[in-house]
């Protein structure tokens, strides 16, 4: 599938084990990734520069082996994984200029993807006035969210309503989305797991209740506290994305979280290139959901979240 080609539904050999009882492996489904990362060249030519100037790049690429790619390289992957469509998010630049780059480079690669290549923005809060200028300036440039939000190298406080306040009052006046990193408060750490726990978590979508949040990582594992009626209350508008769950749980937690924070509020994310979309679907694919289930997974959650039809 050349890079310019509209949005198709697809059905991919890894899901048809996912997908069964649909029919026929000929019903089409059109499968979204919610969670990858691209950036321009020059943040790898220009490694050294952009390690200088921005925290959030020092914490996930510090290692000479941490693994950037372009919008190109992401287009490839999709043909070979059959992902329809890719969620690509900024990285939580903390530093204005490095984002302003990034989120051309987003935009950008949007507008030429034909539709297969969705932008989110990265802005930080921390900015104040810049940040709504720029969440302004990337809405209007066509960006459909922001994020992934990094609060711990951006150094801004999540659960802190004046910092988040006029940022989220751009997010509601547009109908945007909001990914933000979770983090576990427990077990091993890993570059840029944070501190972005579920009590954190929790807190923002208490404030901020007309915002659609969604909390990467399995929300750092707030789904448990689904179970309790005043928090599945405040999470009425909030989803769990499944990136790099290669690295953070075994496959038990799609059953886990469906069950626990409802079937409808999980998303298919990869956390690519940190992860490859072939690896997180045969991951997702083998999970024990039932075929239900994993379309809300792979594909119905993400299109009712951005709008979309099988058509479209
Ligand atoms: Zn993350």
């Amino acid at each position: 599938m050349s890079s310019d080609r509209q949005a198709t539904a697809i059905l991919v050999p890894e899901l048809d084990a996912a997908l069964i009882g649909r029919g026929s492996q000929t019903v089409a489904e059109m499968i979204i990734d919610f969670h990858t990362h691209v950036l321009p060249d020059e943040f790898r030519t220009d490694r050294s520069r952009i390690l200088r100037s921005d925290p959030t790049f020092r914490a996930l690429f510090n290692s000479p082996t941490a693994r950037t790619a372009q919008a190109t390289e992401l287009l490839a992957e999709m043909d070979a994984s059959g992902v329809a469509m890719a969620v690509i998010l900024g990285y939580g630049w903390a530093d204005l200029g490095i984002a302003r780059a990034a989120n051309d480079y987003l935009l950008e690669s949007s507008a030429k993807s034909g539709g297969r290549l969705i932008p989110f923005c990265a802005v930080n809060p921390a900015w104040g006035k810049s940040a709504v200028v720029e969440a302004e300036r990337c809405v209007a440039a066509g960006a459909r969210g922001i994020g992934e939000l990094h609060p711990d190298t951006q150094g801004f406080d999540i659960t802190d309503q004046g910092v988040m306040a006029p940022l989220m009052k751009v997010v509601e006046a547009h109908d945007l989305i909001v990914t933000t990193h979770g983090s576990e408060p427990v077990g091993h750490a890993y570059p840029g797991k944070g501190t972005v726990t579920p009590e954190k978590l929790f807190r923002l979508a208490l404030h901020f209740p007309k915002a659609r949040l969604v909390f990467a990582h399995w929300g750092g594992g707030l789904p448990f506290y689904g179970l309790m009626p005043e928090v599945a209350r405040a999470l009425r508008r909030v989803w769990f994305d499944s990136a790099a769950t290669a690295f953070l749980y075994n496959a038990n937690v799609f059953r886990t979280v469906a069950t626990a924070a409802g079937a409808d509020r999980i998303l298919f994310g990869s956390d690519y290139p940190l992860v490859s979309q072939r690896r997180a679907f045969s991951e997702a694919a083998g999970a024990s959901l039932s075929p239900k289930e994993s379309e809300s997974l792979f594909s119905t959650n993400a299109r009712g979240l951005l709008g979309l039809s099988l058509d479209s």
